[in-house]
């Protein structure tokens, strides 16, 4: 009988190509199909109900109760149309996942029929069964209460037979249990800070919203495949495995032809994501073999990272129907590319103006560097955070390792943007500056070809990429709520602060270009040290970094001490986006979610080896050593047997490594187990547990090598990334 690898394998050679049926050749014809958006609430609601909605979206403004009553309706109704049998409130928990609790429209009527209902509190409110989420100690486990309400700013969709309402997810005290309501507040306080700042430039500008555009990479391995490796099951990433001999050193890869199956899945995946008003925008191949991209437009951020959300969701399913495992973990295999989720950030006014993008007259240019500059002195300040945001067991995988960028946050800029930025900072603003012609000399002209020649140094975290920063450091699985309820919060924080020093200046009298240019000078100068436009990937990065006083946490449980930090508490305070029980809580959360990750990942490696590495080195070994014994019994000496009694010994110079150190390894788990404090339990998982695997991966790679092909259990790399 063959083992399930050779299974596997044949399941492979058989599959075909699923065909896949476009409800349309024109997009457009389909493109938010299943979503219940601004036009269909119009054909559905009164045109006082939908102000009401429009009004709630731009301004915030709370939805009164008799509107909610008219908006479930129409919803209902709508959903109805589409099929749908149910609905649910869906949101973002800590997990890192989407939840969903579906409730049926359908109730029982006392004359024994049934009837759909929908009512407008079951729009504005639920209580799921919540237990069962992470609250970090906000929420006793026994109340299991937190609340969902709808957040007016992301329209429903169907999925399925589903109507999927996006929600907020909040404890019964109030305290933020999700994603979503830390990044409302964050994109409040910039709205706000935002605004205040582009009234010196433009009184007209009422808004300024964040604009998102999220790259996701991700691999894609076919489910037989997947299916016969516990450590891809259980932890989504390959836990074993001996290198390729083939593997992306000829980058090949990339921007190389779709395989066929791919594309299909692809399509597959677009016209569901374009029918829920995801709007995919581009495909193509990655570095690593079996890697791809795919990218939306540009959205609101709130939509935007609902988008991604789904879309994550969306993919995994879809790839069910064509034989694929989706992988979205950051480092699914070692020494080949990881994958991640490039943030690409800007800041957008009512008015259509893209705050930063380089003007063409120097006015312009003056409210360009002001929303450059902030960003930049935002992210010099709390890099920390940043980094505390992006940390987690995966991206601990990526970053630094495999043409990811390192931990350090950095901000690349671009020579002619760093050029321009240095003449500033030596420029002499004079006080006697009497008239504006003056001014304007001070303030250094930006080329115009700046979007092709910005960019392309893919090693920094933080990249100026002509019209937006670029957050390239975001793991590919993660939520991009966590990184950018800091980002949005910090240049909040900054513009503030900006103003602060602006105005306290004009009042002393100066006028207010010269104020600006003057403070916008002084960040420069104060934010130097974060700009850097060399190789990231390099060592001497690493040392000049340090010499910088950058910092450079290597692993999550370290990383996020800023989360707790002095400084952190008084730019939460400031902004209002987490109060202090809801940022320790997070604290935990995520640092148990870190060392929940690493326990299991230490118990797959114990099982693995236990059950099937050992198993079969041993099998191999009893066939040598049968071998050796005939050979000796009909006679023949010695040498004729020298080489498979060099590879018994071998065999067993691995089997009893690989053994020692998983029983150490689960000793150390033992210990690490009974800790109570939750930092300190990271740490040991961390530093004590973690430090096991890759001496037993070694091991157990070599025998993988040495054990004859055709008992090996586990689908080897080859298989896994060419097939
Ligand atoms: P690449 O980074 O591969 O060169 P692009 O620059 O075309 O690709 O865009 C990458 C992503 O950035 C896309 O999702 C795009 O919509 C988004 N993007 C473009 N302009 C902005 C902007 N002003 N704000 C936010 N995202 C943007
Ligand atoms: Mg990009």
């Amino acid at each position: 009988m063959s083992n399930i690898r050779f299974q596997a394998l044949q399941a492979v050679l058989g599959r075909t190509v699923q065909e896949v049926k476009l409800p349309s050749n024109k997009i457009s014809d389909y493109f938010s199909a299943n979503v219940f958006d601004k036009l269909k609430m119009k054909g559905y609601l009164s045109k006082e109900a939908y102000q009401v909605i429009v009004d709630s979206v731009d301004k915030g403004e709370p939805i009164p109760r008799d509107m909610a009553e008219q908006v479930a309706s129409a919803m209902k109704s709508w959903a109805l149309s589409k099929n749908a049998t149910h609905y649910t409130h869906w949101f973002q928990p800590l997990t890192g996942s989407t939840a969903e609790k579906h409730d049926a429209f359908f109730e029982p009527t006392s004359e024994g029929g049934a009837i759909e209902t929908f009512s407008g509190d079951a729009l504005a409110q639920q209580e799921p069964d919540a237990s069962s989420f992470p609250s970090g100690g906000i929420r006793n486990t026994f109340e299991a209460r937190g609340y969902t309400a709808w957040d007016p700013s992301s329209p429903a969709f169907i999925m399925g037979r589903t109507l999927c309402i996006p929600t907020v997810f909040v404890s019964y005290t109030g305290e933020a249990l999700d994603y979503k309501v830390p990044l409302l507040k964050a994109l409040h306080a910039l709205d706000k800070a935002a605004v205040d700042v582009c009234h010196y430039f433009d009184k007209s500008i009422e808004k300024v919203n964040a604009s998102l555009g999220i790259e996701q990479e991700y691999f894609l391995v076919d489910i037989a495949l997947f299916n016969a490796r516990p450590d891809l099951y259980l932890t989504g990433r390959t836990l074993f495995g001996h290198m390729s001999a083939k593997n992306q050193q000829l980058e090949d890869h990339y921007f190389g032809s779709i395989p066929e199956r791919v594309y299909a899945f692809m399509q597959d995946m677009e016209t569901e994501a374009l029918q829920l008003g995801i709007p995919l925008k581009t495909r193509h191949n990655e570095v690593a073999p079996s890697q791809f991209e795919c990218a939306p437009i540009y959205e609101e951020i709130n939509l935007a990272i609902d988008h991604n959300q789904l879309l994550m969701d969306l993919m995994d399913r879809v790839a069910k129907r064509h034989n694929f495992k989706v992988l979205l973990h950051e480092k699914p295999y070692e020494g080949v590319n990881g994958s991640g989720k490039h943030n690409n950030w800007s800041m957008i006014t009512n008015t259509g103006k893209n705050l930063l993008s380089p003007g063409k007259t120097p006015k312009n240019n003056l409210m360009f560097l002001t929303f450059f500059v902030n960003t930049i002195k935002a992210v010099y300040e709390h890099a920390d955070l940043l980094r505390a945001s992006i940390a987690s067991v995966n991206n601990d995988h990526r970053l630094g390792a495999n043409e990811a960028p390192p931990a350090i946050i950095s901000i690349f800029l671009g020579s002619q943007l760093s050029d321009v930025l240095d003449e500033i900072e030596t420029s002499r603003i004079s006080k006697k500056i009497k008239d504006d012609a003056m001014l304007w000399q001070g303030i250094p002209k930006i080329p115009q070809i700046l979007k092709d020649n910005t960019d392309r140094n893919r090693t920094s975290p933080f990249a100026f990429t002509g019209n937006k920063f670029e957050l390239r450091a975001v793991g590919s699985s993660a939520n991009s709520a966590s990184p950018m309820t800091i980002l949005n919060m910090i240049v909040a924080d900054q513009l503030k602060k900006f103003k602060y020093d602006v105005d306290k200046l004009i009042k002393k009298g100066e006028k207010k270009d010269v104020a600006l240019l003057i403070v916008i000078k002084k960040y420069i100068k104060e934010s130097k040290n974060i700009r850097f436009e060399g190789n990231g990937y390099s060592e001497e990065w690493e040392k000049e970094a340090e010499a910088r006083g950058l910092s450079n946490f290597k692993t999550t449980p370290k990383a996020l001490d800023a989360i707790l930090s002095e400084k952190s508490a008084i730019l939460f305070e400031d902004t209002k986006v987490f109060s202090k029980r809801e940022a320790h809580a997070r604290h935990e959360i995520l640092l148990e979610s870190f060392y929940k990750k690493l326990q299991i990942e230490a118990r797959v490696i114990g099982e693995m080896v236990t059950n099937i590495i050992i198993p079969t080195a041993i099998s191999y070994q009893t066939k040598l050593v049968e071998n050796v014994k005939g050979l000796k019994d009909i006679g023949l000496d010695k040498s004729t047997y020298t080489a498979q009694l060099d590879l018994i010994n071998q065999l067993s110079e691995h089997i009893n490594f690989i053994k020692t150190n998983v029983d150490q390894m689960i000793g150390e788990r033992k210990k690490a187990n009974v800790i109570e404090d939750i930092q300190a339990k990271a740490l040991a998982y961390d530093e004590k547990v973690k430090t096991y695997f890759q001496p037993i991966r070694y091991h157990v790679d070599k025998l993988e090598q040495l054990v004859d092909d055709s008992i090996w259990p586990l689908p080897k790399f080859r298989e896994l990334l060419f097939i």
